[in-house]
């Protein structure tokens, strides 16, 4: 994936994809969900999985909706994998079983996030560390793909303690953790309150992932602080979400934009939206368009991309070493001549589609 990222800036890093909009909660939050949708039959879904390998995603995410309701999803995720791309899948966990564990893990699926809100369910989530906890144990024993558990914080969160125990538990159980902060409608930030901004500082010292925009810039202490962030959304382009009627949008809260069926879209298309400056980047908290920012941030400045991370890392913890993958990330991709000679070797030794 990091590869290819660096490879082009004219493909799809990461694409959301909406199997079906029905979903079997009703968070008091969410704006992406209906009770009535049927699933995208199976035949339209591989059409457009087929499409956005053609393009040359290199990621392929399943969310919704809940993605765990549609009928054809090992099919879905089989084809996803075919096409050459990473398969990961959002889903509430609720249907998880050890049989749609064994099932998910046949059909190869790379990675899963769930979501997890409150320790107890109360009348804005049921996405609730007591009713799920079984499943995680399921899932640590076993599924064969990666799991990340993500917890919230924001005004609807009643304790926001909670998301430091969820964020235990699931490192625990050997997950990775994450935080979010909860949007509005438009995917802009609403401010922390003082007992949600500390919950949010400690929950970060639990420990990152390295590439995490944690690290760059400052971008999560200024989300944490209501403040805003000087960066380039390339939604449009890096990043693509797909809704259940097959049109592309920048992402799940800025829906209608460009609004054009994935069908037609083409190179210049992604050229030309990752390009266009975006009104609600700064105050804008959709963290996985931030991460595929932070890879083309990398690949056009690469040393300070690489120092800003290393150093964020340091400032929260001081006995922080590089691990040797690092190193040899650095080594290989820091200067230009040497990143190209050995980007091409790994694209032809992985059989990577270049684009
Ligand atoms: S489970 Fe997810 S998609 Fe369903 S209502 Fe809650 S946040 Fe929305
Ligand atoms: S900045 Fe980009 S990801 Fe964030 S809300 Fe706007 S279009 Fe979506």
């Amino acid at each position: 994936m990091f590869v290819r990222a660096m490879q082009s800036a004219s493909h799809p890093i990461l694409a959301q994809i909406v199997p079906t909009r029905r979903c079997n909660l009703d968070c008091g939050y969410c704006n992406e969900y209906d009770k009535t949708s049927s699933p995208v039959p199976l035949e339209t879904m591989l059409r457009r999985i087929d499409r956005l390998a053609e393009l040359g995603t290199t990621i392929i995410t399943l969310s919704g909706g809940e993605p765990t309701l549609h009928p054809d999803l090992d099919t879905i995720i089989r084809r996803i994998r075919s096409s050459g791309a990473i398969a990961t899948l959002i889903t509430n966990g609720l249907l998880l079983t050890p049989d749609r564990i064994r099932a998910l893990n046949r059909a190869g699926l790379d990675y899963l996030q769930i979501s997890i809100d409150n320790l107890v369910p109360d009348d804005v989530s049921k996405k609730s560390l007591r009713v799920l906890d079984q499943k995680l144990q399921w899932l640590a024993k076993g599924a064969e793909f990666g799991v990340t558990i993500n917890s919230v914080l924001g005004a609807s969160v009643r304790n926001p303690e909670d998301a430091i125990t969820i964020g235990r538990r699931a490192r625990e159980l050997g997950f990775t953790s994450t935080v979010g902060i909860l949007h509005d409608n438009g995917g802009q930030l609403q401010p922390l309150e003082t007992n949600q901004r500390g919950a949010y500082e400690r929950f970060r010292r639990l420990g990152t992932a390295l590439f995490s925009f944690a690290h760059f810039d400052h971008f999560q202490e200024n989300i944490g602080r209501g403040l805003p962030n000087d960066w380039h959304c390339r939604a449009g382009g890096r990043f693509l979400y797909i809704c259940e009627e097959g049109l592309v949008h920048y992402c799940s809260q800025q829906r209608g934009r460009p609004g054009v069926p994935l069908e037609t879209y083409t190179v210049a298309d992604i050229r030309r939206e990752a390009a266009k400056p975006k009104g609600c980047a700064p105050f804008c908290t959709i963290s996985c368009v931030h991460q595929t920012a932070m890879l083309d941030e990398f690949r056009e400045r690469p040393q300070q991309t690489l120092t800003g991370i290393l150093d964020r890392r340091r400032a929260l913890d001081p006995d922080f070493r590089a691990p040797a993958a690092v190193n040899v990330l650095s080594w290989l991709f820091l200067e230009p001549r040497r990143r190209d000679f050995f980007g091409n070797l790994i694209v032809r030794a992985f059989r990577l589609k270049r684009s």
